[in-house]
């Protein structure tokens, strides 16, 4: 019978600096340690601390002067020379620039929804998040957390209780009564800081894209603007999709060695969770404030787009019948708007519409238009082109009329009318006048 030998740990070293030889590169193996274990001299030479040396040689392969070498004891010699005497295979080795990664990540927990509010009116699309938050915080068993920061604001605790949420961190404080860069992101990152959430999403608004834009570049982690589709992958990553080149394909989109992970995402694109009356959770108030004297930029008036008065907003509206270029022209979209009336709904339209000048800017479906999400979206001689469907793709119904057959947008049509939509829109507005007047 033979005997099992225990294996034999392979001795790693610590690094060391070879005296006379550095020539003060910039730096290159402070930034190349995985661990933070070089520090630099004011004439640019490293000091390597021993102790918190893992031996992964970064710095020794980084080094354009040969100055950094790997330093064994005479024991560790010793066993190197063993081991290669006998090639006994050593102890399977643990990567340690992967195990020190390892460790880093592991220290952040929690999916944090950033609940966006403008005078303490919430924003719709704070809740829509909290819906996708809960799958996430469900598959990475996590909490799921609600990031408020405002002047009176502790009643949108209870509303993110109502959509999901089961913890609320509270900065409630005058000097953020009005949405301002500085203290919102001097709040949040505090608060990032302190209890190190894994996710944070943000709504894809004016305000949400302005901040997350400054977190992430302070706590320095990555953060994908637009997202489609969240998931987790079985390494506890963020799946962040969303269109790429000018929206032809969809791309994929992981930050695999930064926390906490961050994304933004449009309204409209995630379902509404159900909301929970009487729902209860736990408000973490933190006490951090920001002086006033501090903030450069001030809030003297709050004026409302008047632009904006009986305006039409497409991303409320249950009902869209939207028009592309197959309209032919402005006057056309009166036929449009007749349905749109018997319906109760709205007027929408494609890029090439408005490019050409036939719909304003405001209706525009699609990647750089507004998302939808209405009971019924009525696409009439509209193709559906990627960036187009991207924008409409998640209405509950959606109805395409167009004379071509093969065009894209029936694959993404509940019902598909294939005609002349200058007959089949009056048509379906003459039968609904009808059966309105039979009832
Ligand atoms: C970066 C980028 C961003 C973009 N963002 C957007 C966006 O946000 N929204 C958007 O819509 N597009 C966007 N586009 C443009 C997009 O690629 C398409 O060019 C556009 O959507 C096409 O508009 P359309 O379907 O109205 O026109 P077309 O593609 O020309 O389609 C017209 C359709 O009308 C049909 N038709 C014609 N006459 C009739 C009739 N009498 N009856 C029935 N059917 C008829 C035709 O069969 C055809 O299918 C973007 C493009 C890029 C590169």
């Amino acid at each position: 019978m033979s005997e099992l030998k225990p294996k034999i740990k392979k001795p790693r070293g610590v690094a060391r600096l070879i005296g006379g030889k550095c020539i003060a590169c910039g730096a290159r193996c402070q930034s190349s340690c995985p661990v933070n274990c070089i520090e630099m001299t004011d004439s640019g030479e490293p000091i390597i601390e021993e102790a918190k040396c893992i031996g992964c040689q970064k710095c020794v392969k980084i080094c354009p002067a040969v100055a950094v070498e790997m330093f064994f004891t005479a024991e560790e010699m010793q066993i190197l020379a063993e081991l290669a005497v006998s090639s006994q295979p050593a102890e399977e080795e643990i990567d340690p620039e992967a195990a020190a990664l390892a460790i880093k990540l592991s220290a952040y927990r929690g999916v944090w929804v950033f609940v966006e509010q403008t005078e303490g009116e919430p924003a719709k699309v704070s809740w829509e998040l909290l819906g996708v938050g809960a799958n996430l915080a469900e598959k990475l068993g996590v909490e799921l957390c609600a990031l408020i920061v405002g002047e009176n604001v502790e009643h949108l605790c209870h509303e993110a209780f109502a959509h999901g949420a089961t913890k609320a961190y509270l900065l409630d404080a005058p000097v953020y009564k009005h949405y301002r860069t500085e203290p919102y992101v001097e709040g949040c990152c505090h608060l990032i800081e302190k209890y190190k959430p894994e996710v944070i999403l943000m709504g894809a608004t004016g305000m949400g894209r302005d901040l997350a834009g400054a977190i992430a570049t302070r706590v320095a982690t990555g953060l994908t603007a637009d997202c489609t589709g969240l998931a987790i992958d079985d390494k506890r990553n963020l799946m962040q999709t969303r269109p790429a080149f000018g929206g032809n394909i969809m791309a994929t989109i992981m930050c695999d060695k930064y926390r906490p992970q961050m994304s933004t995402v449009r309204p409209n694109v995630m379902p509404m969770p159900e909301r929970k009356n009487g729902a209860e959770g736990i408000i973490i108030r933190d006490p951090f404030t920001v002086s006033e004297e501090s903030v450069l930029t001030k809030v003297i008036e709050i004026i409302r787009d008047s632009h904006s008065k009986g305006a039409v907003d497409i991303t409320g509206a249950e009902f869209i019948i939207s028009g592309g270029r197959g309209m032919m022209g402005p006057e056309n979209f009166a036929i449009l708007q007749e349905l749109a009336d018997e319906l109760g709904g709205v007027v929408g339209a494609s890029r090439s519409a408005v490019d050409a000048g036939w719909m304003p800017g405001d209706r525009q479906v699609g990647q750089t238009g507004k998302t939808v999400r209405p009971k019924i979206y009525i696409a009439c001689g509209i193709s559906g082109a990627i960036q187009h469907l991207v924008g409409m793709q998640d209405s509950d119904m959606v109805i395409a009329i167009n004379r071509d057959s093969s065009a894209p947008i029936f694959e993404v049509a509940t019902y598909g009318i294939v005609g002349d939509l200058f007959q089949v829109v009056p048509a379906i507005t003459r039968k609904i006048r009808e059966m309105k007047q039979k009832n």
